[in-house]
């Protein structure tokens, strides 16, 4: 990557983290992308899903390629006092999607300007909503394989606490399905001091959230992966009154379509029981927000993208991560398509922050110290993240796209 350029993605990533979009609301950053692709002479398709964009870049015979990033941010106050943080109150690029974005561009760039060394058809997709998993399924409702050729294979990054200069990437299961459920427990308010005269919702919330808490230490086996958050609870508005009702919401992860159809029944069942326990004079409400299924990297596809990435960063630098709790809803994508999948993990950590770690234990322990995706401190470093994640992108897309006819 020439230094001109690198130094243009680099205030193009300080541009976007410093002007965050919630999710479907990613005008500005939409407009930044789709400029960019017509700048190149990429056929360019916006407002797919309302912010979604897709540009396609037709270069003869061979197959065709999908490259993806997500575009959206947080409702999270940014708390790293970076100089290029958050200009907008209470909003985030704290998942790294910025990064996502630049790296596309970046790609976009390289490919177009190397095209004599390929041949096929490269589309590349910036996704809204990845944040509410809602985006990749909004794309494809909105017609985005009657619009762009259907690709024969999708590839995409995260950027995660792993250090810069590495990429995680596993063969197989790769980032587990996630629900998003909210629960609404109806109580009966009144007095606090006269908690007999009502049915205390707070109460119940208490005694459900202990109670949900059993599911994955009790019902489901250990060899499983599954997870039971809540992330919010809502109740109440003053010390001496009873609220009428609570709110609970709750983060749903796993692997097996088994176990997560166990663990929905198990939550219906425990907060429809500590409902009648309490007294409930109605029953509580439980409503699926979000879903998204698990992200499972095709392995012939995976071996073949992992030798891409190895020319890149060294093969010592390409780990196995493990399987991830994390969700992604680009699997979406790959499924409308009926391509293999490879998602991959984008070391974004200082370097500086490994220096001395020695074997993979320490170096674990090393990232569980560090501020995690969703973190109001989560700060990847641009170098080498940029430049690593432009080349990953474009050597993987290299890799699926022809040779040219000579
Ligand atoms: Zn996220
Ligand atoms: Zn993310």
């Amino acid at each position: 990557m020439a230094d001109d350029h690198a130094s243009r993605l680099s205030d193009v990533y300080r541009d976007l983290h410093a002007h965050p979009e919630l999710s479907f609301q990613e005008h500005r950053t939409a407009g930044v992308a789709a400029a960019w692709l017509k700048d190149l002479d990429y056929e360019v398709i916006e407002g797919i899903a309302t912010t979604g964009v897709a540009g396609v870049l037709r270069n003869g015979d061979g197959p065709t390629v999908l490259l993806r990033a997500d575009m959206d941010a947080l409702p999270v106050q940014e708390a790293t006092g970076l100089e290029y943080a958050s200009q907008v109150d209470g909003v985030m690029h704290a998942c790294g999607h910025d990064m996502h974005v630049t790296c596309l561009l970046g790609a976009s760039s390289e490919l177009a300007a190397s095209r004599a060394d390929w041949s096929g058809t490269l589309v590349t997709v910036f996704q809204p909503a990845e944040e509410t998993a809602g985006g990749a399924e909004g794309m494809v409702a909105d017609g985005l394989f009657d619009r762009v050729p259907r690709p024969d294979v999708v590839l995409g990054q995260h950027v995660a606490p792993l250090p810069a200069g590495t990429i995680g990437l596993r063969a197989g299961p790769a980032f587990a399905a996630t629900d998003a459920l909210r629960v609404t427990l109806y109580g009966a308010g009144g007095h606090g001091s006269r908690p007999e005269t009502t049915v205390d919702p707070v109460v119940m919330a208490a005694a459900t959230v202990m109670r949900l808490q059993g599911i994955v230490a009790r019902e489901v086996a250990a060899t499983d992966m599954a997870v039971v958050t809540i992330g919010a609870v809502r109740a109440g508005s003053k010390n001496n009154i009873i609220p009428d009702d609570a709110e609970l919401l709750l983060s749903i992860r796993s692997y097996d379509p088994a176990v997560r159809a166990k663990m929905l029944r198990a939550i219906e069942r425990i907060v429809r029981a500590e409902a009648e326990a309490s007294g409930a004079t109605r029953e509580p409400q439980l409503e699926l927000m979000e879903s998204a299924p698990a992200v499972i990297n095709d392995a012939a596809a995976a071996d073949r993208t992992r030798a891409a990435l190895a020319s890149v960063v060294g093969a010592q630098a390409v780990v196995d991560p493990g399987p991830v709790t994390g969700s992604e809803d680009v699997g979406v994508l790959a499924a409308a398509a009926g391509a293999p999948i490879v998602f991959w993990l984008l070391g974004g950590a200082d370097p500086a922050a490994f220096a001395g770690a020695s074997g993979l234990a320490e170096l674990a322990g090393i990232v569980a110290g560090l501020p995690s995706n969703h973190s109001p401190l989560y700060a990847p470093v641009a170098h080498p993240t940029i430049r690593v994640g432009v080349n990953a992108l474009s050597a993987a897309a290299r890799e699926w796209l022809a040779r040219p006819a000579s």
